[in-house]
């Protein structure tokens, strides 16, 4: 029998709380044998000329990325941002996953696997219909049971932008150590940041970061923090890397 290690409702009253000043609120109801969810977009700074979208949860056994958006309302931390920037926030992408503490959904899919899949499970509809516009920055937080440390991988459309990545461990590094093994997670490594020879066209499945490139976004991060530390360092570290990316390209579009 599976067992529930989260509850789901509490996050769903946190979020609940930070709706007000005319955020904008979308629910699409869920429904699994278990009982019934929401998958919730929020998006603040609706209208802003810049556009981001950060998401979490897609792996339910990755709490720590659920956790870094309700933080990231509960403690404003969009307000440095909230003059230049749009930014959807997908705060939990699998709720049944997040409730049982599992990788996949209530049909046992691995939801980062099937954004070029015809037929895409509801959560995976649910995060593509988000991609009605084009964003500058979009930003997936997940986290790695195996890793010694935080590490990411990236992938743009402009070359120049990769210095993001860089400046994203820099920040981090006096929060968690970084993982500068030469290979990670079976892929070749530099300095904590995926090195990606894929030729992601000829894939015959994408996560969600090759889908949003494949929708135009400029720059798309996917953020692993490192699970054998604890929650509000992991969290932390999730929001020191918000923070510097939006930071990079606020300044970046300045001139
Ligand atoms: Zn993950």
């Amino acid at each position: 029998m599976t067992l529930k290690v989260n509850d789901f409702e509490i996050i769903y009253s946190r979020l609940s709380k930070h709706l007000r000043n005319g955020n904008e609120y979308l629910e699409h109801y869920l429904e699994t044998p278990i009982k019934d969810y929401s998958l919730i977009k929020i998006i603040l700074g609706k209208g802003n000329r810049h556009k981001a979208l950060i998401s979490a949860g897609i792996h339910g056994d990755e709490p720590c990325g659920v956790e870094a958006i309700c933080s990231f309302l509960e403690n404003n931390r969009f307000e440095s941002f909230s003059d230049t920037w749009e930014l959807s926030l997908l705060p939990c992408l699998n709720p049944y996953g997040y409730e049982f503490g599992l990788r996949e959904n209530h049909n046992g899919k691995d939801l980062n696997r099937l954004f070029r899949h015809s037929a895409p499970p509801e959560e995976v509809e649910f995060a593509q219909s988000n991609f009605d516009k084009n964003y500058e920055l979009t930003i997936e937080l997940h986290e790695d049971s195996m890793t010694p440390g935080y590490y990411l991988y990236q992938k743009g459309t402009h070359p120049e932008d990769e210095i993001v990545g860089d400046e994203i461990l820099k920040a981090i590094k006096n929060i968690m150590p970084i993982n500068l093994n030469d290979e990670i997670d079976g892929c070749s490594a530099q300095g904590g940041i995926i090195i990606q020879q894929r030729n992601w066209s000829a894939m015959d499945w994408w996560p969600m970061a090759i889908y949003a490139l494949s929708k135009g976004t400029r720059r798309t991060l996917t953020l692993e923090t490192a699970t054998q530390f604890a929650m509000q360092t992991r969290v932390e570290a999730h929001l020191k890397a918000i923070d510097t990316a939006l930071s990079f390209y606020t300044e970046k579009f300045k001139n």
